[in-house]
């Protein structure tokens, strides 16, 4: 089989997702798998809502396009604010969409008003992290003009912490997000469906007993995917951590020297030029079993890589990857297993380089 590919196994998948879907059920909480890191891959796709998953998210309306062209029989979330140059194909395809500006819920209801059809709406609100979100003080007026505009229907406010500047969900966040929650519905006289605490960033602080208040939906995209929560990276109690693997292939290895010689300059991706007197890397000057994978930057954030047993990553460049070896000692056309950060498997999945399979489960 070709490389570099990534190993896909929809059985772990199914674990991961109905094991997190069950979980947040017990505490009144909806999970929209986000498919996003995979392009919205449909076998995956189909794979959670066998699960439960009961929506799915996208950030770009051409993988809801392509999900609903695969037969995908769910309601679809566009997570990131709609641009004015695609609303009449947001309307078309996704259900429901994340908004912060108000030209864009005009533009989405004249659209859906042409189209005569009706647009979820679900309201973001910022909350500190700084990426997305209406603030605080301006949502009433968002809600109320959402409200008045035709073929909208308001579902609720959201917020999403952790991707901008790290900012962690907790009590303080949380309850204020429920706190708005109930405010528009005793303003308005309504009752609003969802109450959208966030992203995988929410687990931690829900699993340590965090009270979700008016919490009743996540969207999850890491956690379902790797198994791990984003904001340290630890693994998810119970979930696959290695559901999906990038598979490479060693096309240089020979034992060579641990040090470089000859005089230093900047690398092919390093931001500065070294030291001037660069400092050993490894401990005392000697020989290691040096091996190139055909894997690089064009292919993967290499970054994101851990390494199989025994392995050390020295670096990468556009097309290559270079390890030490301790113990094992690959030939040529061998194939080596590396796990995969969110951003590696973003970018392993956007490569054309990159091919996928499914591999079914050992039991
Ligand atoms: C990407 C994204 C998610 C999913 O984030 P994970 O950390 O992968 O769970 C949720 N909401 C929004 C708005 C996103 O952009």
């Amino acid at each position: 089989m070709s490389a570099p590919r990534l190993e896909i196994h929809l059985g772990r998948l199914h674990h991961n997702a109905k094991t997190l879907v069950d979980r947040l059920a017990l505490q009144g909480i909806a999970v929209t798998g986000v498919s996003k890191a995979t392009l919205g891959l449909p076998e995956i796709v189909h794979t959670w809502v066998d699960a439960g998953v009961a929506t799915i998210g996208e950030s770009r309306i051409e993988s809801i396009e392509g999900l609903t062209a695969a037969g995908v029989g769910v309601p679809m979330l566009l997570i990131r604010s709609p641009m004015l140059s695609q609303v009449e194909r947001v309307v078309a395809h996704a259900a429901i969409s994340c908004k912060s500006e108000l030209s864009v819920l005009q533009a989405l209801s004249a659209a859906a008003q042409r189209q005569g059809l009706c647009h979820g709406v679900l309201l973001m609100v910022e909350l500190g992290d700084l990426r997305e979100g209406i603030l605080a003080h301006d949502l009433e007026a968002m809600a109320q003009q959402t409200l008045a505009l035709p073929n909208l229907q308001l579902m609720g406010i959201g917020t999403n912490l952790g991707c901008q500047h790290g900012v962690v969900p907790d009590a303080l966040n949380m309850a204020e997000l429920s706190r708005l929650t109930n405010a528009l519905e005793r303003r308005f006289g309504l009752h609003l469906p969802w109450c959208s605490g966030g992203n995988s960033a929410n687990l931690p602080w829900l699993a340590a007993g965090g009270e979700p208040g008016r919490l009743n939906h996540l969207r999850l995209g890491e956690a379902l995917l790797l198994g791990r929560e984003p904001l340290r990276r630890t693994a998810i109690p119970g979930l696959f951590t290695n559901a999906i693997t990038l598979v490479a292939e060693v096309i240089e290895a020979k034992l060579k020297p641990n040090q470089p010689w000859g005089e230093r300059q900047r690398t092919s991706f390093a931001a500065a030029v070294p030291e001037p007197e660069p400092k050993p890397t490894s401990a005392a000057p000697g020989y290691e079993h040096r091996v190139l994978l055909a894997l690089g930057e064009q292919d993967v954030d290499p970054q994101g890589l851990s390494p199989p047993n025994g392995v050390l990553i020295h670096g990468a460049s556009s097309d290559h990857l270079i390890v030490g070896c301790q113990g094992v000692r690959p030939q040529v056309g061998d194939e080596q297993r590396y796990q995969l950060s969110y951003s590696a498997l973003l970018r392993a999945m956007t490569s054309p380089f990159v091919s996928h399979c499914f591999v079914s489960d050992e039991s």
